[in-house]
């Protein structure tokens, strides 16, 4: 029998079993006749330990992998080899595995905080966004109202409810506006007349009126009729103070009654 590595002689051991390389102290098993290599190599003080040689531990010489038991070779998963590192990521702490605490912080907070901070950040966003679009969203739909009914003359709650009353005024009673009112009425016949007073300016088109009083102006109220009628068995005009009331081919039959400072134009 040679090395099967260098040629070499090689002394036997184990009844036969088990070869080593006399040169290069290769170690190998023999199996009917056959050298195979056996794992491990020569241990060290081999050679200087012949007596122990010839009563090789058991499992000496056994295939490659001996001494690993298939199986919980190795870190069984969990517990094996005393504690874990215990890693917080939240608390910005890592273990360093040796009693060393590596501490993180961002913007001198903990990763948990910074994170907190950044989410209520983000939903007071949130929240602030919702309120401006909601106001958008109720000033677009205030815009739109008062487009559409008021054809940009008021821009007022109070406003807004005038210019719906008007709209909805069907001449059956006496329709009033003060204050600062603007409004227009269009298109109705009525048989109850209209009252302005404060600092009304009332327009009325296409509106026939017939009632003992159609038209009654006070303090500093401004009415301007076109078209349509008035009919009146007291007074078609009723003004007084600073009111003014013109006429626009309108066919006014009744007296005109004016003081103070009021005026009437187109009447006659
Ligand atoms: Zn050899």
């Amino acid at each position: 029998m040679q090395c099967l590595n260098c040629g070499g002689q090689v002394e036997w051991a184990g009844g036969g079993q088990q070869a080593r390389c006399t040169r290069c102290s290769s170690l190998f098993n023999q199996h009917n006749g056959q050298l195979t290599p056996a794992a491990g190599g020569a241990p060290a003080g081999y050679g200087a330990q012949p007596a122990g040689y010839g009563a090789p531990a058991p499992g000496y010489g056994a295939p490659p992998g001996h001494g690993a038991p298939p199986g919980g070779y190795g870190a069984p998963p969990g517990g094996y080899g005393g504690p874990q590192p215990q890693h917080d990521v939240g608390a910005g702490t890592f273990d360093m595995g040796d009693g060393h605490q590596l501490r993180v912080k961002i913007n001198g907070m903990t990763p948990e905080n910074f994170v907190k901070n950044k989410a209520t950040s983000m939903v007071l966003g949130w929240i602030v966004g919702a309120v401006v679009i909601g106001l958008i969203v109720v000033g677009a739909v205030g815009v739109g109202l008062y487009v559409s009914t008021q054809s940009g003359n008021a821009t007022t709650p109070a406003a807004a409810a005038k210019a719906a009353e008007a709209a909805s005024w069907d001449g059956k009673s006496t329709f009033t506006c003060g204050g600062n009112d603007v409004v227009a009425l269009a298109g109705v016949t009525a048989t109850a007349g209209v009252k302005a007073g404060g600092n009304c300016q009332l327009t009325l088109t296409s509106v026939s009126i017939t009632a003992p009083v159609a038209i009654d102006a006070s303090a500093n109220a401004k009415i301007t009729m076109t078209g349509g009628s008035v009919t009146a068995s007291t007074n078609a005009v009723v003004a007084s103070a600073n009111a003014k009331v013109d006429f626009v081919g309108t066919a006014v039959n009744g007296k005109v009654k004016k003081s103070g400072n009021a005026k009437v134009t187109g009447a006659d």
